[in-house]
């Protein structure tokens, strides 16, 4: 593990808005972490050193200690620094990624099963909610968690959606699929999916990393409208189009990686 100011110093030697060509960043930034806690008031209190406290007094190691990780590692055993390691670029046009740059694909299985529960063991069922997804074009039903209120910021991307011109309901109708308590293909994670943060677009227009014909990775292609990606970025969502790994349909609630969010309206 790189000591913070040596980190900061190479930081600094980056060109502004620079990424290194492939894999993680060697260091996640105190402000980056800091985001964390602001993302989630609800249920992160704050940073402790090396400790994330939690509002019911749960405290997490933020730092495993393992170092550096490649790649294969990064994704498949993060620590919750990890899963920050890689800047998301909201609102940037839909370009294809470097190698290895999947910003918000790691995800530490303790923090978001805290979080949202274990569909294994029952744990996210219980805090489901329907909402109803382009509630004048599509009235189509879908299961979503209430906790950090993602279900009502769905429902916002959903109304502003809904309020796009005829042309881009292809895209969107009918989607795909919201909780479903499974694996990520080809490895014994569970999927944002099974957390009940995520939801898939219409397949018929997207585009996977593992839709390939041969052994190597399909390249990179998206054909999903930014209007879109930019509506559900600024309601929390990030998008699995901004992947090396890509998967154009994909879309889940990691508000620590966007800029903050404007508060929801009351009801
Ligand atoms: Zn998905």
């Amino acid at each position: 593990m790189l000591r913070p100011c040596l980190a900061l110093l190479l930081a600094c030697m980056l060109p502004a808005g620079a990424h290194p060509e492939s894999g993680p960043r060697p260091a996640t930034s105190k402000s980056d972490m800091a985001g964390l806690v602001a993302a989630y008031p609800g249920v992160l209190e704050k940073l402790d050193g090396n400790t994330l406290v939690w509002r019911d007094g749960t405290r997490m190691p933020v730092d495993d200690g393992k170092g550096e990780k490649p790649f294969a590692a990064w994704l498949a055993d993060p620590d919750i620094e990890d899963m920050l390691r890689l800047p998301y670029p909201a609102g940037a046009p839909a370009t294809p990624p470097a190698p290895e740059s999947d910003p918000g694909r790691a995800r530490n299985a303790a923090f978001f099963e805290k979080m949202y529960g274990d569909c294994r063991k029952g744990g996210v069922k219980s805090r489901l909610t329907t909402i109803t997804w382009l509630p004048a074009k599509a009235r189509q039903k879908l299961q979503v968690t209430t906790v950090n209120s993602v279900s009502a910021r769905l429902e916002a991307v959903s109304k502003e959606l809904d309020a796009l011109p005829a042309e881009f309901d292809k895209y969107l109708i009918p989607a795909a699929g919201t909780y479903n308590c499974r694996v990520i293909a080809g490895t014994d994670r569970v999927s944002a999916h099974g957390f009940a943060i995520a939801i898939d677009i219409a397949v018929a227009q997207s585009d996977y990393w593992r839709w390939s014909k041969g052994s190597a990775q399909a390249a990179y292609r998206n054909r999903i409208p930014l209007e879109i990606v930019q509506i559900f970025e600024k309601h929390g969502f990030i998008w699995g189009g901004r992947w090396y790994h890509f998967d154009t349909m994909h879309f889940e609630y990691r508000p620590e990686l966007l800029p903050p969010l404007a508060p929801l309206p009351s009801r």
